[in-house]
């Protein structure tokens, strides 16, 4: 009997299973190292020795600067004032085929990658306007060049080269890809005290005249989500590891940033994670 039961201990989970995958492969993206706390459990260390809980002991009631979006609400009901890791992927983002979102159903789920943690993005690509503004690449996007973060400059020139031979084959391609929204801009979201991520260099609006954007609806109207953008367009920044605006119920179909952590598989196993493109049923 004895024998058996020790290799029963010995087959058991050790008491710590090591870092949840959504946790460790931040260390790819983002300036940090993965660290463990007695106190705390799992977390994510950063410049300064700041320690971000990956899972937050009690939920939190002050904001350390998660945002609702970019032109996300700041209502009290809709910010979500969370202070874990976690929290990043409690929403799945799903790539693959767009879906139409409708606000009125009853499954309608949330902005997904609309939970972002302020300080992994000021630790990993700049502190203020000037440290931004020292790290931006220049990216050539369709006959213009746009100033991009050289963190995600690569990505986007990636972007880039996909769609290319596509525009030379269906040019109805090209009007979204120019007259280009933005990219750098230091700026807070619309009616919010946290920074958009153009202000870190690693968003981009595409053709605003082709875009669908919530906030451009009439107050107090219910949510109608809309979308002219193809999908070709859709596939080739997700496939670099940019999220799309036209995912969130409060939709922005022009805005696509930077958040690779959202799709790498290198992150699957974080918390309710869907990276299959096509995944069906997500939603
Ligand atoms: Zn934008």
């Amino acid at each position: 009997m004895l024998p058996a039961v020790l290799a029963l201990l010995a087959a058991a989970p050790t008491r710590d299973a090591g870092p949840p995958p959504g946790l460790s492969c931040l260390t790819t993206f983002y300036a940090g190292e993965v660290h463990h706390r007695p106190d705390a459990g799992w977390g994510f260390v950063i410049d300064g020795g700041t320690f971000i809980p990956w899972r937050a002991q009690a939920r939190p009631v002050r904001d350390i600067g998660v945002s609702p979006g970019d032109g996300g609400e700041e209502d009290e009901e809709e910010s979500k004032e969370v202070i874990d890791l976690e929290s990043i992927y409690a929403v799945p983002y799903v790539a693959g085929p767009i879906v139409r979102l409708d606000a009125s159903d009853a499954g309608a789920i949330d902005d997904p990658g609309r939970v972002r943690i302020e300080q992994l993005f000021l630790t990993t690509y700049g502190q203020s306007r000037g440290e931004v503004f020292d790290r931006l690449a220049k990216v050539r996007f369709f006959g213009l060049r746009y100033p991009f973060h050289e963190l995600a400059a690569e990505p986007l020139r990636r972007v880039v080269a996909r769609l290319e031979p596509q525009v030379q084959e269906n040019p109805k391609l090209k009007p979204f890809l120019t007259e280009i929204g933005g990219t750098f801009i230091w700026r807070k979201i619309a009616r919010s005290k946290n920074l958009s991520t153009h202000a870190f260099g690693i968003a981009i609006d595409l053709n605003v005249d082709r875009a669908h954007y919530w906030r451009w609806q009439r107050r107090g109207e219910p949510l109608k989500w809309n979308n002219k953008v193809p999908q070709a367009i859709v596939d080739a920044f997700e496939a670099e590891g940019f999220i799309w605006g036209g995912r969130w119920l409060h939709y922005d179909t022009m805005h696509f940033e930077y958040r690779p952590e959202l799709l790498s598989p290198l992150c699957r196993g974080g918390a309710g994670m869907v990276l299959d493109a096509g995944v069906d049923g997500g939603r």
